[in-house]
This record gives structure tokens, C-alpha cells and sequence, in this order.
């Protein structure tokens, strides 16, 4: 989602949407819900993330063309605390990073006094989601360490 669509959208750093894609096709029904992996600090844009597998749903998901996806508002508590002198523990396996990738970048672009400790658990180092920007904003936030575990 891009521009105009992403500035009127108001969220929580952690919070998701559950997307409608209407079909009819799907037997588990046409909803799932997406964490928005972007930061409200990062402007002009809604990123969302997910592996695409054989399923009905990521098969009707990855032949979309560019237009509109109805979905939610943004919705759900797990977000930042407001008590900064409480460390924070994250812990994460694939894609369920995804929550963290959004609340790190917020806590490092508004320099929140946090410290911040990740635990992300892959496959191999291959399949590790957003390290490159994880790395950079590291550099960017000394209150953050993030510790990838691979099998
Ligand atoms: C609050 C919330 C936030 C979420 N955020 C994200 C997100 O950011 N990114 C994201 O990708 N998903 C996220 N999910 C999960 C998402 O909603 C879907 O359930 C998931 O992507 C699988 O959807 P599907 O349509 O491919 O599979 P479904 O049609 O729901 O499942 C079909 C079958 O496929 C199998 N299956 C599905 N996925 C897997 C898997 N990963 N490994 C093994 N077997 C599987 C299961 O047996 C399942 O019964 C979130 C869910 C919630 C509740």
C-alpha cells in the first residue's frame, strides 16, 4: 500500500490487519490477518510480509495485480510498553518476526531509552528476514542486540 492510502492509516508499532481477498475458493474462508511490519515512522508506505506457499490463500495472494486490498483497521495490543526502564525480550521464529521488525525500527527512529534484546530462530542464516536492516539500525540504536539462532 503506498502514498496517499498509507499517511490516513493510523497504527501501533506491533499492531495487524486481517485482510479480505473474497474468494471463494479458499475452504478456510477468504480472511488472515497480517502484522503491519512497517513503522508509523516510516513514511509513504504499508509493508506486510508473509512466505508464499501452496496454499489457496498465498496462491490467490501472489496472483493479484496492483490495486486495492480491503482490509481492516489496524487492530491488537501487542505493542510497545510504556515503561522504559523495563527491558524488552523478543523471541522469534520465520515470519513471526515480523512484529518485531516494526517496533524496533519505531524504537530506534523515535530513540526510545529501551533496551531491546531479539532472539530470532531459523532454518539457516539464508532465511533470515530483514537482517540487513536488523544490522543496520543496531548500528543506529545501542540499546538494541539481536541474536540469531540457525538449525
Ligand atoms: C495477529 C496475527 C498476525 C499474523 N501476522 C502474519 C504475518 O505478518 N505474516 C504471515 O505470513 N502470517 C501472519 N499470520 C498468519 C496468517 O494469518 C496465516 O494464517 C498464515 O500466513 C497461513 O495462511 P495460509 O492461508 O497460507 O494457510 P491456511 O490456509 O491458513 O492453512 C492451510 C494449512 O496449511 C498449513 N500451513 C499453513 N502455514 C503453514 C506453515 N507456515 N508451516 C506449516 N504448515 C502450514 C496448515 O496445515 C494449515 O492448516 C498472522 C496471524 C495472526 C493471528
Amino acid at each position: 500500500m503506498n502514498n496517499k492510502q498509507s499517511q490516513d492509516l493510523n497504527y501501533k508499532a506491533g499492531q495487524y490487519a486481517t485482510v479480505d481477498l473474497e474468494t471463494k475458493e479458499d475452504p478456510e474462508g477468504p480472511l488472515r490477518s497480517f502484522t503491519i511490519a512497517s513503522s508509523p515512522t516510516e513514511e509513504g508506505f504499508i509493508l506486510m510480509s508473509t512466505r508464499i506457499r501452496d496454499t489457496p490463500f498465498k496462491k490467490k495472494l501472489a496472483s493479484l495485480d496492483v490495486g486495492t486490498l480491503n482490509m481492516t483497521a489496524p487492530l491488537g495490543k501487542f505493542v510497545l510498553h510504556e515503561d522504559y526502564s523495563k527491558i524488552v525480550v523478543f523471541l522469534s521464529g520465520g515470519i513471526g518476526v515480523t512484529p518485531f521488525r516494526s517496533m524496533i525500527k519505531y524504537a530506534t527512529d523515535t530513540q526510545l531509552p529501551m533496551k531491546i534484546t531479539m532472539f530470532d530462530s531459523n532454518r539457516n542464516q539464508d532465511n533470515i528476514l530483514f537482517k540487513d536492516e536488523f544490522e543496520e539500525w543496531a548500528s543506529l540504536n545501542r540499546n538494541l542486540k539481536s541474536i540469531y539462532i540457525d538449525w
